[in-house]
């Protein structure tokens, strides 16, 4: 049977979620208690309910149970955010994903089962600092609080040595797990690969190891 998606909250984040998902052929639900919202994906999801989130007996009645992956994307309001998390927690939702305004908001979804956190803001704003910081890093994601993959465009520093020679494991304690080549990408390369300009890196590693390694090579 085809996966059914619901996305509560049409902001600018809940509301983006929601055009993808429709966009890529899935079925979806949205919701939001503001009636303009509602309207505005009325055209573009399956189906746009006016309801207020935090109410049990209109979500039942909607028939969330029967949805398998739900999108809690209430922006300013935590409260709202949190109960309704609760509420499709005990409804039985397989998947929940919830995005968090800040690191208390994360920490009680965390302790309500939340599936998935997500900081939307925060990330992205980290994803620019990197790109700012350097144009050659051409995205980052962010694996712990400690833990992180970039992709890294070679420069001149870079170009026509091996990654042997470079010595990254060693000198920096990162790995380079894959290069693409413009539409080649190698998943396993070898330590006498020879890195040509403008190839993408992709590097993972320790923040203050990536961040060491962006300062020398990149
Ligand atoms: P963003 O930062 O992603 O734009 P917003 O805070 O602007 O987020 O949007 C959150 C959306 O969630 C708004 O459209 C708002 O109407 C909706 N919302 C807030 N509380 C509830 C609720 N209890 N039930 C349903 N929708 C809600």
């Amino acid at each position: 049977m085809k996966k059914s998606y619901a996305v509560i909250g049409l902001g600018r984040f809940g509301g983006s979620i929601c055009k993808e998902l429709s966009r890529e052929g899935k079925e979806v639900l949205a919701l939001d208690s503001d009636e303009d919202k509602v309207n505005e994906f009325k055209e573009i999801a399956s189906d746009a309910v006016i309801a207020d989130a935090t109410d049990e007996a209109a979500l039942k009645e909607l028939g969330f149970r029967n949805i398998d992956h739900v999108i809690v994307a209430i922006g300013d309001n935590i409260h709202a955010s949190i109960l309704t998390t609760l509420i499709l927690k005990e409804l039985g939702i397989k998947r929940l994903t919830v995005k968090a305004q800040n690191d208390y908001h994360e920490k009680v979804l965390n302790k309500i089962g939340a599936d998935e956190i997500v900081h939307p803001e925060r990330d992205m704003g980290k994803r620019i600092a990197h790109s700012i910081i350097s144009s050659n890093v051409l995205d980052y994601l962010e694996l712990s609080d400690e833990y992180s993959v970039v992709e890294i465009k070679a420069g001149e520093k870079m170009a026509e040595r091996t990654l042997q020679d470079l010595d990254i494991r060693a000198k920096y304690g990162c790995n380079v797990v894959a290069i693409k080549r413009g539409k080649e990408i190698n998943v396993s390369p070898m330590a006498t690969e020879e890195i040509e300009f403008n190839d993408i890196l992709i590097v993972i590693g320790a923040d203050k190891d990536i961040s060491r390694f962006e300062k020398d090579l990149v």
